[in-house]
C-alpha cells in the first residue's frame, strides 16, 4: 500500500555534468563519460534504496535532457543544425534539432541503465522516456510535414525500445508528456492514440507523467498566468481514464490543481506528487502524509503511489536526497495514519 516512487530524474553529480542546469554539459568524453554515467546511476540507485523508496529509477543520469536523451539514438535527426524554437506553446525558447529523413533507432537506448538497475536491485524498477507529443513539441521537422505522422513515427520507435526494456526486466515504463497540459484538444485528437502506439503489446506496467514542468523560471512565470485554479487536468483526465495506460503521474503538492480532479481518473493507479520540485524547502513527513490524506479522498489506497511532482534534475544533490527521505518517511506515516 502507498508504494513510493519518483517522477524520474535526479541531479547529476558535479563530476558527471554541470550542476543546477536543465541542459548540462558533460564533464568527460568517450569511455570515461560512459563509466561516469554508470557510477552515477549506481549511486542514485543506492540513495533511493537507502531512503526507502519502493520503485526505483536510473535517475536519468545517462541523458543530458529528458527528450534529447532519446533523440540522440534516432537516425533521421540532424543534431549539427539546431534551430531556435518556442516550445510548450512558446512558453520558452530551446535550441532544437531538425528531422531531416525517415526515423529509425540506431540501436538500444536505455539498455545499460536498465541492466544496471536489474543487476543491482531487487526492487521494482522504472525507466522513463519522453512521450510522442512532447517529442514533436521539442524538435523541428523538415521531413514528415505533419505533426501526427511524426508523433506516430516516434511512437513506433518508443514501442521498439519499450519492448526491449520489458525483456531487460523493467517493471514500469513511463512516458513523460508535459505537453499534454498545454495542447489539451490534441491530447484527445491524437495524443492518447500516439501513447497507445508506444505501449502496444507491453505486459509490464505503463505510466504517463503529466506535470506543469521543472522548477525553472519560465515554468514558474507560466504558472503565475494560470489563475487560482489549474484545471488543465480536467480536460484530459476523462480521456486518460478510458485509455489503456495503467498509471498517471501528476502534480499535487503546492500546486493549484483542485485535488477533486483526481476523481476523474477512476480505475487508474495514480502517482500523486507529494514532493515539490520547484522549492528547495524539504517537506516534513507530516506535510507529505497530509497531501496523501487529501488525495485519498479521491483515489483508493490500493491505487495511490506517493511520488514527486516532477523530475529533480536541476536541484541541489543534498536537497534531492533529503526530499527522497521525506517522501519515504511521509508515506510510512500515512500508512499508519490511514489504515
Ligand atoms: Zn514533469
Amino acid at each position: 500500500m502507498l508504494k513510493t516512487t519518483i517522477a524520474g530524474s535526479l541531479p547529476k553529480p558535479g563530476w558527471l555534468a554541470e550542476t543546477n542546469k536543465l541542459w548540462p554539459a558533460w564533464r568527460a568524453q568517450g569511455a570515461d563519460l560512459e563509466r561516469a554515467k554508470r557510477d552515477a546511476t549506481l549511486l542514485w540507485l543506492k540513495e533511493q534504496e537507502d531512503a526507502g523508496l519502493d520503485i526505483v529509477t536510473d535517475g536519468e543520469q545517462s541523458r543530458q535532457h529528458f527528450v534529447h536523451g532519446f533523440l540522440e539514438f534516432v537516425e533521421g535527426i540532424d543534431f549539427s543544425r539546431k534551430v531556435k524554437m518556442g516550445i510548450r506553446n512558446n512558453r520558452y525558447d530551446a535550441m532544437v534539432p531538425v528531422v531531416t529523413g525517415p526515423l529509425k533507432l540506431k540501436g538500444r537506448v536505455h539498455q545499460t541503465e536498465a541492466r544496471i538497475l536489474r543487476q543491482h536491485s531487487r526492487k521494482q524498477i522504472k525507466i522513463t522516456m519522453p512521450g510522442p507529443m512532447t517529442i514533436v513539441d521539442t524538435l523541428a521537422d523538415e521531413h514528415y510535414g505533419d505533426k501526427v505522422k511524426l508523433a506516430m513515427a516516434f511512437a513506433a520507435l518508443l514501442n521498439q525500445e519499450a519492448r526491449a526494456l520489458e525483456k531487460d526486466g523493467v517493471d514500469v515504463i513511463q512516458f513523460d508528456e508535459p505537453a499534454f497540459n498545454v495542447y489539451m484538444e490534441d491530447v484527445k485528437k491524437w495524443g492518447i492514440a500516439a501513447l497507445h502506439r508506444a505501449i502496444q503489446g507491453l505486459r509490464c506496467k505503463t505510466c504517463v507523467h503529466i506535470c506543469y514542468g521543472y522548477g525553472i523560471k519560465a515554468n514558474l512565470d507560466w504558472k503565475e498566468t494560470l489563475g487560482s485554479q489549474w484545471r488543465q487536468y480536467e480536460e484530459i483526465f476523462p480521456a486518460l481514464a478510458k485509455s489503456k495506460v495503467k498509471q498517471v503521474s501528476l502534480e499535487c503538492i503546492h500546486s493549484k490543481v483542485p485535488v477533486d480532479l483526481l476523481a476523474l481518473l477512476k480505475g487508474k493507479e495514480v502517482l500523486v506528487g507529494v514532493i515539490d520540485v520547484a522549492s528547495d524547502k524539504v517537506e516534513t513527513p507530516a506535510e507529505v502524509a497530509d497531501t496523501i490524506g487529501r488525495a485519498l479522498k479521491f483515489v483508493p489506497k490500493s491505487k495511490l503511489f506517493p511520488c514527486t511532482n516532477c523530475g529533480m534534475a536541476p536541484m541541489d544533490r543534498e536537497i534531492a536526497i533529503a526530499k527522497l527521505k521525506a517522501l519515504a518517511a511521509g508515506a510510512a506515516l500515512a500508512r499508519k495514519r490511514y489504515r
